[in-house]
């Protein structure tokens, strides 16, 4: 479990966050979606500790993060597994390399054992015998799975995530969200993705975070947004046609059902 309170972020004189407090439950996935620039990713950096906030606290499992200095952050630093918005792989390095990179930074494993594990967790997003190969001889999906690899590869207890579908076509995108929703189930990790695309917040949203005005503007489950009558997510959501469609549908139901 993460519980936010009250983050306040500002840039110089822009204020991008404004007191956003919300809780994030292990086993789920939960979205912060919003319009470009609504302070997304800065949430998402505030909560890892990549950004400090201005004001405000982040708790993972009841422990204050905010208030904890380097040293007694790495214990949660190790169980936060993170995919960036661009994969942020080193391009110098093998896949096998970026898997490793990160349990000789937190594990003392055996170089045997760190192969293994990078076997296994490239396995798990279906990269098998990849290991030797590059970034660049990669397409934009494996890269991200590659990055999913990376993320997973601590056993992580909280996983996050940024745009993980940014720049793929709608099918690999489809199979990005269903591996995170995997993996959410498998580690009962407590997983919090940003996202700006309509089709992952209908497949995987389990809690909606909406940010507007850099305020939480509304929240709730996917499924609750069809129904929702708040005018700046209406405005966001239906933008999308196919949005547009299964409101009507939805709207539709309703009254079949009120008038049987
Ligand atoms: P989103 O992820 O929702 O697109 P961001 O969180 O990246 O939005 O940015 C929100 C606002 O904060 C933008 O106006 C952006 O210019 C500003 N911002 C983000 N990061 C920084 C930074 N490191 N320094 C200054 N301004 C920033
Ligand atoms: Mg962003």
């Amino acid at each position: 479990m993460i519980k936010i309170e009250n983050i306040h972020k500002s840039f110089g004189s822009n204020e991008v966050l404004k007191g956003i407090s919300a809780d994030f439950e292990p086993g789920k996935v939960s979205l912060i979606i919003g319009g470009s620039g609504s302070g997304k990713s800065t949430l998402l950096k505030c909560m890892v500790g990549l950004h400090e906030p201005n004001e405000g606290k982040v708790f993972f499992d009841e422990e204050d993060f905010t208030s904890m200095d380097f040293e007694h952050r790495i214990p949660i630093r190790k169980d936060i597994g993170m995919l960036f918005q661009n994969s942020a792989l080193f391009d110098s390095m093998t896949v096998e390399e970026n898997i490793i990179f990160t349990l000789d930074m937190f594990t003392d494993m055996s170089m045997s054992e760190k192969r293994d594990r990078a076997n296994f967790c490239l396995d798990r997003v279906n990269l098998k015998n990849t290991n030797r190969l590059y970034p660049s001889e990669l397409s934009g999906g494996m890269k991200k799975r590659v990055g999913i690899a990376r993320a997973i590869s601590m056993s992580p207890k909280y996983l996050f995530c940024d745009e993980p579908n940014s720049g793929l076509d709608p099918a690999t995108s489809i199979l990005i969200d269903e591996l995170i929703k995997e993996l959410t189930d498998e580690y009962k990790c407590t997983t919090v993705v940003v996202t700006h695309d309509m089709n992952s917040v209908m497949g995987i949203g389990d809690y909606v975070l909406f940010l507007y005005g850099g305020e939480k503007y509304w929240e709730g489950a996917n499924k609750e947004i069809l129904q929702s009558e708040a005018e700046a997510l209406n405005d966001f959501v239906f933008a999308s046609p196919l949005m547009q469609a299964a409101k009507e549908i939805e709207k539709k139901n309703r009254r079949n059902s009120q008038s049987d």
